[in-house]
């Protein structure tokens, strides 16, 4: 059975700063966020009703933002409250957490200095997206035809919708040439994130991971680095080039909706056999999630 479209669905959204019914969560079509791109989100998941690292979430929300050169008008702790308080009146224990922030309909052209900022919270369920023996098979990853843009030609460090143009071009690329998501490779051809997660690799035990310095650096991924420091993994950020994955022996990608997902192919030439390191912090962030505050 589908699930109805999402402006189809019941419940409650909290919209600059109420929360009201699911449907009437609306905006005009004459808005700079839709327009110009001047629009960032958050993805965040509960599990057993607590947001996993949500004041981090937060404090990028605001980030992302400035950095698009406006302000959240709310602060961490409120947005904090805002997410617990949507997650709550929607009945839900485990589910996504989608903030948005977005310039309104002041003013209709490139600059938009005076727009009134609009943001918004919605929840949903999105169970995990395999269980132990499913993921343990591995995902194939295609390799996208785009680059993560140069830092100076795009606000990288920001999670900004404009971004993801180029991410839902190679996934749907991706997707009919029979993969489940693309690799995707910086603007200097080196190795750098799939089009919603971040990537390591495995090689003689120890982790592998490309420096986020044109990419989103996950919090998923700092988890991830996290959770293989206390285990006694060692992790590599370094520069990672297309020709040395054949070099690495597992590779997981890993991002709030993915979780830690293996990956058993990447395009034609590269194979990977998921394994004891990936089980290990698959393990490892499903118990960090189910008990951090
Ligand atoms: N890169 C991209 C492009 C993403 O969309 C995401 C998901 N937000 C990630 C990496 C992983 O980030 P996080 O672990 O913070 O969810």
């Amino acid at each position: 059975m589908s699930l109805p479209p999402f402006d189809q669905r019941d419940g409650y959204i909290w919209f600059n700063g109420s929360l009201v019914p699911w449907r009437d969560a609306k905006l005009h079509v004459l808005s700079h966020g839709l327009h110009y791109g001047s629009c960032v989100f958050e993805g965040e998941r509960a599990y057993g009703g607590a947001i996993f690292k949500s004041q981090e979430h937060s404090s990028r929300f605001r980030k992302s933002a400035e950095i698009l050169d406006f302000e959240v008008p709310y602060s961490t702790d409120h947005l904090d409250q805002a997410k617990a308080e949507t997650v709550k009146a929607n009945g839900l224990i485990n589910c996504y957490v989608r903030p948005v922030a977005w310039r309104g309909s002041e003013m209709m052209a490139v600059a938009a200095q005076n727009s009134t900022i609009n943001v918004a919270i919605a929840v949903w369920d999105w169970p995990s997206m395999f269980d132990m023996a499913t993921k343990m098979k591995g995902i194939k990853l295609d390799i996208a035809e785009y680059c993560r843009p140069d830092p100076r030609t795009s606000p990288s460090m920001a999670k900004a919708a404009g971004l993801y143009m180029i991410c839902t071009i190679s996934k749907h690329r991706a997707e009919r040439r029979g993969f489940a998501d693309a690799l995707m490779y910086d603007w200097q051809g080196r190795v750098a994130e799939c089009t919603g997660a971040n990537v390591f690799f495995v090689a003689d035990g120890a982790l592998h991971t490309p420096i986020a310095d044109c990419f989103l650096d996950g919090i998923t991924r700092r988890t991830v680095i996290d959770l293989a420091t206390r285990r006694g993994i060692k992790v590599v950020e370094r520069r990672i080039m297309p020709e040395e994955l054949k070099d690495f022996s597992e590779c997981f990608i890993c991002g709030t909706g993915a979780e830690v997902t293996p990956v058993a192919q990447i395009g034609d030439l590269y194979n990977f056999t998921p394994g004891s390191v990936s089980q290990i912090l698959i393990e490892d962030y499903d118990h960090e999630v189910h008990n951090s505050k």
